[in-house]
């Protein structure tokens, strides 16, 4: 799931707000991964994607995606205008929006196939690098651009046939060919991989016990990071700010990180977490935990330094399985020191 604050601050600071999310659901007969039960909006004008996959009567292998948003006015008719289309063997994707004369200032329409073939062949390497050969997936996206005051509820499913994906996205014109897109797609084709009709690589260590909300907290900070992998091989950099999640209520006094003790508090085997609340909002807190621990307080991850050796290795290592997170953020939860908090938001950004 992705949520995007308002239009300006998109474009002044990037990827804002984004998160993630997918849930098990036990009440639904049929499925082993199903749904969310409930879906919050938690900001005026916020986005919220998700994608969900189960096999239906158990064997008919089904998986959907669906937009979420507010606003005044209701989506009649798909964008009919397509902007761009490009992309690989396994991972394509075409960009549609009303009228090219709409465009945001900030999106050069020509170069719009480029940021689309950039984001296709990282998602390409990243995948390969994660998962390796292991029941490769493919994935066709369409993204639908939609004006910022529009309300969307779509929810697309299919049967997966072969091993195509194919998901329909929306999301307001900010969004378009900026980093925001990219990290949401990336995002939820990672719960995809990892879940029911993904590629089912079996966890590192089996024996592991965590609650099924704690699996889902994995999930979702596992998410995140294939999406920070998959943008900084794209582009060359990724801030943390695209993490960072002002909403976050569970850090007390604390600046976009966890203490080791709230850490523990989340991580520890088999702990009952109060609420689903907190496998959304602690999801990027561990990961800028991981970030300022490991990568540095610096703004910003740039290809080619140690800091985004460590991300990538991250990925290709740990996070398979979400479980395989696990002794990773343990870790540095048991280290006898607190991550160091987010410089940057020492000082309001709005
Ligand atoms: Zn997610």
């Amino acid at each position: 799931m992705a949520r995007h604050s308002g239009a300006g601050l998109i474009l002044a600071i990037g990827a804002l707000g984004l998160a993630g999310c997918i849930t098990q659901n036990n009440h639904h007969p049929l499925s082993s991964l199903s749904t969310p039960g409930r879906v919050r909006i938690v900001q005026a004008g916020a986005t919220i994607n998700f994608v969900s996959a189960w096999r239906f009567l158990g064997v008919i292998p089904v998986y959907s995606s669906r937009s979420v948003f507010d606003g005044g006015k209701k989506l009649r008719r798909d964008p009919p205008f397509l902007l761009g289309s490009n992309g690989n063997d396994i991972v394509h994707l075409s960009i549609s929006m009303f009228t090219p004369k709409h465009l945001p200032p900030a999106i050069v329409k020509s170069e719009v196939n480029d940021f689309i073939l950039n984001f296709a062949n990282a998602m390409k390497m990243q995948m390969d690098r994660v998962w390796g050969e292991r029941n490769k997936r493919k994935f066709d996206f369409k993204y639908y651009m939609v004006g910022n005051k529009t309300q969307v509820a779509r929810n697309k499913t299919h049967i997966l046939f072969g091993k195509t994906f194919h998901l329909l996205f929306y999301g307001k014109h900010v969004g378009i060919a900026s980093w925001p897109t990219a990290l949401t797609l990336a995002h939820e084709s990672y719960h995809l991989m990892v879940g029911a009709l993904g590629a089912h690589v079996p966890p590192q260590n089996p024996d592991l016990r965590l609650t099924r909300r704690q699996s889902e907290m994995l999930d979702e900070v596992s998410a995140r990071a294939f999406s920070a992998c998959v943008a900084l091989q794209a582009t060359g950099r990724i801030e943390y700010m695209a993490f960072y999640d002002k909403d976050v209520n569970m850090l007390g006094d604390r600046h976009g990180t966890p203490s080791d003790a709230q850490m523990r508090r989340v991580l520890m085997p088999g702990r009952k977490i109060p609420d689903r609340d907190t496998v959304d909002f602690m999801a990027s807190p561990l990961l800028l935990a991981w970030w300022t621990e490991y990568a540095g307080t610096d703004k910003v991850i740039g290809l080619g330094t140690p800091a985004a050796a460590k991300l990538f290795d991250l990925c290709a290592h740990h996070i398979a399985n979400p479980q395989d997170l696990w002794p990773v953020l343990w870790k540095l939860a048991n280290d006898g020191h607190d991550a160091p908090e987010l410089p940057f938001y020492k000082t309001p950004v709005f």
